[in-house]
This record gives C-alpha cells, structure tokens and sequence, in this order.
C-alpha cells in the first residue's frame, strides 16, 4: 500500500528526467517520492493533512548538482573582497581602492584577500603588481587571486610573511614571476602553498560557518547535491572533521560528495589512515574520491597542451605539475587504496598524461571499469581521447560555465577552432559518457542559469557562438545537471530523477526553463523553491501551503 503523501507539488509541470519526461504532479512521503503522474492521479492520493504546493504552471525539476565546487572555500571566500568583474571590479584603479578601503578596517599585520579579477576584463589589461599593492596597503599582507585561482599577485609583506625573497627559486611546478630581476608579486600553481603555509588557518568555527554559508547559497540556486572537489586544501584534517561533525548533528544543509585533496602537498594518506574511505557515509555526507593536480587553466595559460598558445612566449605549451612517473605513481596508489580518481587536467596533454596513468592503473584483479573515475575539467581534448574515456568509463567532469565567462579569453589564448570543440558536450553524450555539469566555484559563478544558458547556445557572456554543434537540448542539460551528478557520485539511485523511491530533492524555478527564450534563460530567471528529502529547504516567495480538501 501506498503511504499517504506529505507534500503535493502541481498546478504545473514536473520534470521527472530525461526519458521520464514530463508529468503534472509528484506526491511526497517521508522524504521519498511516492508517485508522479496526472493532477488527478496525484490529487487521488492526498490525505487532509497532505500540503499542496502551487506550481502556478512552474516547472519543477529533480534538485541540482554541482559535480564539481569548492564548497568550503567559496564560503571562505564570500568573507573576501570580491573582485569578480560583475561586482564592479573593472580596472586595478577600482581593486586598489577596495584594498585600500579593507586595509583602513583591518589591523596592521592582518590578512586581506580577495578573490575573482580577470586581468583580461581589467581596463590596464593587467594584473595588478606588489609595488601597487604596497601603496594602498603597506602594513597588511595582501594576496588577490586571479578568478581561476591558479595565478595571484601579493605585496610586499605578504612576501616577507611568505619568505619569499629576491633568492627565492620558483618551485617545482610553480613560478615566482620576476621582471627585470625585480619580483613583480605574481604567484602561479604550486609557488601558491606559500601562501596558504604563511597565512594563518581558520579556525573550525569559521571553516562549519563557512560550510554552513556557502551551502546554505547553493540551495538558494536550486542546488540540493554538490561536490567539494578538495576537501584539505584550505585547513588540512580540520576540514575533514568540520564535514563530520556537521553531516553527524545534522547540520549539514546538503548532499555532499568528498573528494580529498590527494596532492603532494595534501592529506591523501592522512585521511585514508585515519578511515575516510571510499563508501564512508554519514549522513549527508558521502566519501569519496581523490583529487590530484595534473595542470593549470587555459585562460591563465598554464594548462598543459600538445601544441603552443598563441599569445605570450611562443614556446608556452602550459605547465605539468607532474612527471609522469610521479602522477601514474599517484593514480596507482589511490586506485589500489579504492578512491574514485578525480583529477584535474585541463589541456590535451595533461588529459593524455592522466588518462594513460589511470588506463595503467588498471589490473586484472582490480581493473578500472566500475570505478568511474574521473577527469576534471577536461576541456581541450581529442576525439581518440574521448573514445579512450568511454571505453574505460571515465567521465569528464565539465563547466560548461567557462565557456560563458572565459570562452572569448580561450579564442585569444588559443583560437576558434581549439575553441569550438572545447568542453565538447555534445561529443560527450553522443559517445556515451556521463560528462556533469558544474561550476568550480569559487573559479566561476554558481549561477545554473549561465551554465545552462551555455550548454544550450554554446554562446559566451558577449554571445560569441563557441562551437555550435556542441550544443545540447535543455532537457539535456539538465540531465547533465542532475543525473550525471548523480551518475559520477555513486548516486543514481537515490537523486538525480523525480521517480518513485528516490530522495525527494526538488527545484522550482521562477519561469519554465525548458520553453523560455534563451536570453530570458541567461538573465531572468530565479530559484523560487528548493526542496532537500521532502522538506523545504529555500522559499523565495514564502509558498503558502494548503491542506487539502
Ligand atoms: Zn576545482
């Protein structure tokens, strides 16, 4: 016998998936759904204490995914100053005057970050340079992170804090630009940890504030499933044992998948010793994958390519952050400890390098279909590559988002025709992969609508078309979006779909998304509902809910 419902949702469409379709209601009971079908059918069902939930010819759809953010430093994160180009930030003039602003606030000696400036979108064409830096803020160390978080630029006394001297090698996979023999203050890939080893680490009550901020923002967009795609990179074990105490109160606002941080420099071993293993699960929380760093961006030009950018040193092919030894050494060692590999390559050369370790990885005893591993990123690649990852079932974990905010930037570094077929969608469902869709926030916004705006047009945000014949119909794009979350989470079962039994995580959004026109879909549209195991999570609007009759 069927439980009678808690929650009804209709007087509009529900997006059930993509080969369910569409229906005109959903019922839920004890965080599940229970059944989909005609108003009627649904209406049969409720109970006088069931609520019912107008649609008023909204769309619901299954709650979204973000397969790949940084979850605990976004929240950190939207404590700094903001420099991302929509908030105003336009030339070094305006970032200067905010650092100005913040060190007038702060302590001497205090920490003042800021995140998201594209030095490209600058009006100088620029990054901003210590020396600058030093006369708004001589008594504070400051570090501005380029929006890709790959490339920063710090002052003088965060050099001093850092160690960092006119001697200083650049590290191994990272550089400490000088010019001129001066340091000009910017850091790129690995020279980074100084930064993180010299800036003082959070404390647990700001890292749960943070989770609990940032979460709490995802499901204002509609988001009920995320990744956090490092989790030890900002604050080591602290991070872990934050996560844990949040999913075991029940204080952890939604789905999380983790993917530890697995570098060199991070807590791999650490946490797989002290029991955070593949299958972990507590509460909302789930474990897990590895992430390793193969390469840098492509708008920063450091993501690993076969042949040359076009802009810059002529010889610049991007940056490895491994040998191949020392990354296949790293892709073995995690396969054979269970972890879902999810490794960051961006340029076709630090894909092969990936790719050939984790097809190497593979044995007899514990090969590598199954394990759906995972190459994020994973924007400039081959045809063959492609055919490479179906038949080994590694998934491409995309933004499609980039395209949107760095797609112009990718023509300049790299030209149209690399570009069109740039985090190829289209290839990827055609060949049978699972490629879902994501933000990397902090890295780009995690506004779904830009994302599905771009998966749907292959348009940028000045609506240069970027590969037309990438592009995918809405109902695919929100399959990406929902199920191939799911899919790459070990998930498709529970979330994902609006069918009977799974975990009731629904979305509504303020106009249909699957009719509107794209322009409305790139700027218009809000998040007016999001529903996380049957309970409302995010009201926009303050729906009043009936009893029924
Ligand atoms: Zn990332």
């Amino acid at each position: 016998m069927i439980d009678k419902p808690d929650l009804i949702l209709t007087g509009g469409r529900v997006f059930c998936g993509l080969t369910e379709g569409f229906v005109e209601a959903i019922a839920v009971a004890a965080g599940r759904v229970i059944a989909t079908g005609t108003a009627a059918e649904i209406a049969a069902l409720a109970a006088p204490e069931t609520r019912l939930i107008d649609l008023a010819r909204r769309v619901a759809i299954p709650g979204l995914n973000d397969a790949h953010m940084h979850l605990l430093p976004y929240g950190m994160n939207m404590n700094q100053i903001n420099l991302r180009p929509e908030s105003g930030a336009g030339s070094i003039t305006e970032i200067l005057r905010r650092v100005a602003e913040r060190a007038k606030a702060s302590k001497p000696g205090e920490w003042i970050k800021g995140r998201g400036y594209d030095h490209n979108e600058l009006a100088e064409g620029r990054h901003p340079t210590a020396e600058e830096l030093d006369k708004v803020a001589p008594n504070n160390p400051v570090c501005l992170t380029r929006t890709c978080g790959h490339v920063a630029v710090i002052n003088s006394a965060a050099m001093r804090e850092a160690g960092i001297g006119h001697n200083t090698p650049s590290p191994d996979g990272g550089l400490i630009e000088r010019r001129d023999n001066k340091l000009t203050g910017l850091l790129a890939e690995r020279a980074l940890r100084l930064i993180v080893e010299a800036s003082p680490t959070p404390s647990k009550v700001e890292l749960r504030a943070a989770v609990d901020r940032a979460s709490r923002f995802m499901l204002s967009q509609g988001f009920t499933s995320v990744m956090d795609a490092a989790v030890g990179m900002a604050a080591g074990m602290d991070e872990i044992e934050v996560y844990e105490e949040m999913a075991s109160d029940g204080s952890l606002p939604l789905r999380v998948w983790v993917c530890i941080y697995g570098n060199t420099d991070g807590i791999g071993d650490q946490a797989h010793a002290a029991g955070y293993r593949f299958g972990r699960e507590v509460g909302k929380l789930r474990y897990g994958a590895m992430k390793v760093f193969g390469d840098g961006s492509a708008g920063g030009l450091t993501a690993a390519m076969s042949k040359p950018y076009l802009v810059g040193d002529p010889d610049n092919r991007g940056i490895f952050c491994y040998s191949d030894k020392e990354m296949h050494d790293y892709l073995a060692h995690y396969h054979n400890l269970g972890y879902q590999l999810a490794i960051h390559a961006i340029g076709d050369a630090a894909i092969e390098q990936v790719l050939s370790g984790i097809e190497k990885a593979g044995t007899p005893d514990s090969p590598i279909l199954g394990r759906r591993h995972r190459i994020e990123h994973c924007g400039f690649l081959s045809d063959s590559q492609i055919a490479r990852m179906a038949a080994g079932g590694i998934d491409p974990v995309p933004q499609p988002v980039f395209m949107y905010e760095f797609g112009d930037l990718y023509v300049t570094n790299l030209g149209q025709d690399r570009t069109d077929v740039a985090y190829p969608m289209r290839k990827w469902f055609d060949a049978g992969l699972h490629p879902a869709a994501s933000s990397d926030a902090p890295v780009s916004t995690t506004d779904p609508f830009k994302n599905m705006f771009t998966m749907t047009t292959r348009m940028s945000n000045r609506h240069t078309v970027l590969g037309e014949p990438q592009k995918l119909s809405i109902e695919e794009a929100i399959h990406a979006y929902t199920y191939f979350g799911a899919y790459t989470q070990f998930a498709e079962e529970r979330v994902g779909r609006l069918v009977p039994g799974q975990l009731a995580d629904i979305a509504v959004f303020s106009q249909d998304i699957f009719t509107c026109a794209p322009d409305v879909l790139e700027k218009d549209i809000r998040c007016d509902l999001t529903i996380l195991g049957g309970e409302i999570v995010f009201d926009r609007l303050g729906h009043i809910t009936v009893a029924a009759e």
